[in-house]
């Protein structure tokens, strides 16, 4: 007696390719998000509220009711989708059918979820393609949109798309196969299994086999291409959005590096707290000056465009689009990780995230109303990282805007933002005493 079967022994080697290829590239993620700097995290008991609000009740994409309802739906279903896809994994490896089937009426009732849900997310798809195909929707047109983001959400679909035709073929042939004994319920399925009723026994095992294992390869190489492609928020929303910024929108980070310095300069006595380091780089001027948090959400972003379609900068004509900022993010961080993980930490490729890939403009244009971080549908936060490159830019090149420059010589020498001195602060009033007096 054989300990596997011909079948196990084949699946058990992609499982292997696919867990070692995986590993490979999490991997090498990581090494980026060590080149980053810290970003604490607290308060676990409103992040989960934040994770089940923005996650998964999906409220943020709820705002556009249809199509909004239609990636809800979608994300819904992979939820319930995933738990048959754990059960294939089992089957495979221990040569099983149906391995769960021994969970009685919760079996049933996910397996009927997961079945309504393939044909569902097929539809929503269907749709998907033909928005940014034929009708071509205007938030996902725009400068930092090149074919190769095209290409890529296409492919991304097209997989699932085929990833939900297989699994609804599975059940179907799998019913075929079992007509009158078979685990777990299928709503759909059953109603389009008698179509088959015609084809011989080893035709119907050989198109469940087909599409059994056109499904799991499938799954397999798709978790090895979201990393790569625009669709990893398939993997990082979850966390992005539990680890999203909890402080209301608009309020700046103070630096703590700098409040020490006040601190210190306005009570040489004061007991500073040790554990704040003196900066060594005020802002940001590349991609190692942020933080991980800013590295998980330029993964994370779905390139919807969500955010440049609320963008008043955007919608008035200036050269600023919020998706971009975090697109040129990751595009920079595997330029540059990449060639300090060959080369050392010290290397520099004499490049930067500011002007190399977002110009001065760009950052400048922002009004800091953050309409883009309300928009987002996996909070990602973009005006706490412009913020943090016009940081860089007034602190440690002194480069700002001449309006703004202006407003900062008046505060240097007047202790106010306007042109006049302290002393005449008070001269609109000798009119008024004069009024009195008549
Ligand atoms: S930042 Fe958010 S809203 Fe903007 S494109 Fe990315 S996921 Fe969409
Ligand atoms: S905060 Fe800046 S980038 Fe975001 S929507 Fe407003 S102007 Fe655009």
């Amino acid at each position: 007696m054989t300990l596997f079967t011909i079948k196990q022994i084949v699946f058990i080697g992609f499982l292997i390719i696919t867990f070692s290829t995986f590993f490979f590239t999490t991997f090498k993620i990581y090494r980026f998000f060590k080149l980053t700097k810290p970003y604490p995290i607290k308060d676990f008991g409103k992040r989960f509220l934040v994770l089940f609000k923005v996650a998964f009740g999906q409220t943020t994409i709820l705002r556009k009711p249809v199509v909004g309802f239609m990636h809800a739906l979608v994300f819904w279903g992979f939820m319930v989708i995933l738990f048959g896809s754990i059960e294939v994994v089992f089957d495979g490896i221990l040569g099983s059918e149906r391995f769960f089937a021994f969970l009685g009426p919760v079996y049933n009732i996910i397996i009927g979820l997961g079945d309504f849900f393939a044909y569902i997310i097929f539809f929503c798809i269907i749709a998907f393609l033909i928005r940014r195909i034929i009708i071509k929707v205007n938030r996902f047109e725009g400068e930092e949109m090149k074919a190769k983001s095209h290409r890529d959400a296409n492919i991304s679909l097209l997989l699932i798309l085929t990833l939900m035709i297989s699994l609804f073929f599975t059940n179907i042939f799998y019913i075929v196969l079992n007509p009158n004994n078979y685990s777990g319920v299928f709503p759909i399925s059953k109603y389009l299994a008698p179509l088959f009723d015609g084809i011989s026994y080893d035709t119907a095992y050989f198109l469940h086999e087909l599409n059994w294992w056109l499904h799991i390869l499938l799954i397999f190489f798709f978790a090895n291409y979201l990393p790569y492609s625009k669709h990893f928020h398939v993997f990082m929303s979850l966390p992005n959005v539990f680890l999203s910024r909890l402080e209301p929108l608009g309020k700046l980070d103070t630096m703590e590096s700098v409040l020490r310095e006040v601190k210190i300069m306005l009570n040489p006595n004061a007991v500073i707290e040790n554990s704040i380091e003196p900066a060594s780089r005020f802002g940001v001027k590349d991609v190692t000056d942020a933080s991980w948090k800013n590295y998980l959400d330029a993964l994370t972003c779905t390139q919807c465009g969500r955010c440049t379609a609320v963008c008043p900068a955007n919608l008035t004509g200036k050269k600023l689009s919020p998706r971009k900022i975090f697109i040129d993010y990751r595009s920079r961080m595997k330029e540059l990780g990449t060639l300090i993980i060959k080369n050392g930490k010290d290397f520099t490729d004499n490049k930067s995230l500011i002007r190399d890939y977002i110009s001065e403009e760009e950052i400048w244009a922002c009004t800091t109303c953050n309409a883009c971080a309300k928009e987002c549908p996996v909070n990602i936060n973009h005006p706490t990282l412009i913020i943090d490159l016009r940081r860089y830019l007034v602190m440690e090149e002194s480069k700002a805007p001449t309006l703004i420059n202006n407003m900062f010589s008046n505060i240097e020498n007047n202790g106010a933002p306007w042109q006049y001195s302290a002393e005449d602060r008070l001269l609109w009033t000798e009119d008024l005493n004069k009024s009195q007096t008549n």
